[in-house]
């Protein structure tokens, strides 16, 4: 069985896995990314070498190494935008990748590279092997430290005019909102990601409608975390409950409206969040239902995804097997 590499640049690790094209996954390898350049080239070369060495002796066909990167890439392999790891802005993914690797892997035979948005690997990693296996319109909505966001429509990645498109966590959901990242008011991962759940809890402790969750942080308010709200809510505090009601809120109308574009089968929660999804994903699915016109046979189905955090990864390595482009 034919098989690949995927390697998956995240906030805080590089993670690689082999994977073959039936969805197994062969051999796996980490290091820690550093926000600066050169680290992160040599982790991505380390963790390539690492699966190379480890999967010397298969003879099967080997199709190359997909890469997911976090932030807007475009179609030649270089990142533009990267808010969460800005020391790979105007990264030229490819051609550094492809010095420092050709020649390296398989005794040498030529290399294809393939590199593309974590988020879009994600899904195409769980269109491939996960919660979206055999669907042909599916949405992905990662909720990480920002929401990273895959669309598969009609069996193909929707890449748009630049190939930036899936960016979902930068919708804007209120025009006078919170800063974001990016530098507009208001997106939605300010609502709805790791940062978002943290932005909300800090705000309403500050308002003295959090006791428990700033108990939990120290009492500090800029220790709070989302997970000190997770903490509190399944302990049944009812401040904390109010805040993943929000979350669920905004969770739901930020789905509503991507589903009214784009009419997926399904839409997938993801990321590191979804581990907290039984708090949140009952009241989301209750929002959703609310905004929902029509028949509601015809509403999509929102599940959690499947692959858990190697999803990018298996999904870049997917992407490599030429199962989905
Ligand atoms: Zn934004």
């Amino acid at each position: 069985v034919a098989f690949a590499f995927g390697l998956d640049v995240g906030g805080t690790k590089i993670l690689g896995v082999g994977v073959d094209a039936s969805g197994s996954v062969l051999a796996e390898a980490k290091r820690a990314s550093l926000n600066s350049r050169e680290a992160i080239l040599h982790g991505l070369e380390d963790v390539a070498l690492e699966l190379d060495t480890e999967l010397a002796g298969r003879e099967d066909e080997f199709l190359g190494i997909g890469i997911g990167v976090p932030g807007l890439v475009d179609v030649a392999g270089v990142m533009h935008e990267a808010p969460n790891l800005p020391a790979a802005e105007e990264l030229d993914v490819r051609s550094a990748m492809s010095s420092r690797l050709e020649g390296r892997i398989r005794d040498g035979k030529a290399l294809r590279l393939v590199i593309d948005n974590d988020g879009t690997c994600a899904v195409a990693g769980e269109v491939a092997f996960g919660a979206g296996h055999g669907l042909a319109d599916v949405l992905m909505v990662a909720l990480g430290t920002g929401i990273g966001g895959g669309i598969v429509s009609s069996g193909r990645i929707v890449r748009g005019g630049h190939g930036f498109a899936g960016e979902i966590g930068h919708m804007v959901v209120q025009v006078d909102g919170p800063r974001c990242v990016c530098g507009r008011f208001g997106c939605w991962e300010q609502f709805v990601s790791g940062s978002g759940h943290r932005r909300l809890a800090r705000e309403a402790a500050a308002a003295g409608r959090a006791s428990m969750v700033l108990a939990l942080a120290g009492g500090e308010l800029d220790r709070i975390e989302s997970a000190h709200v997770f903490t509190a809510a399944r302990a049944g505090d009812l401040e904390a409950w109010g805040i993943v009601d929000t979350v669920a809120k905004y969770l739901a109308i930020g789905i509503a409206n991507l589903v009214e574009v784009l009419d997926p089968l399904v839409v997938l929660i993801g990321g590191g969040a979804a581990n907290d999804a039984e708090l949140f994903l009952p009241a989301t699915q209750e929002y959703f239902a609310l905004t929902r016109r029509g028949s509601s046979e015809c509403a999509a189905e929102i599940r959690l995804a499947q692959l858990g955090p190697r999803a990018g990864a298996v999904g870049a390595a997917a992407m490599a097997l030429g199962l989905i482009e």
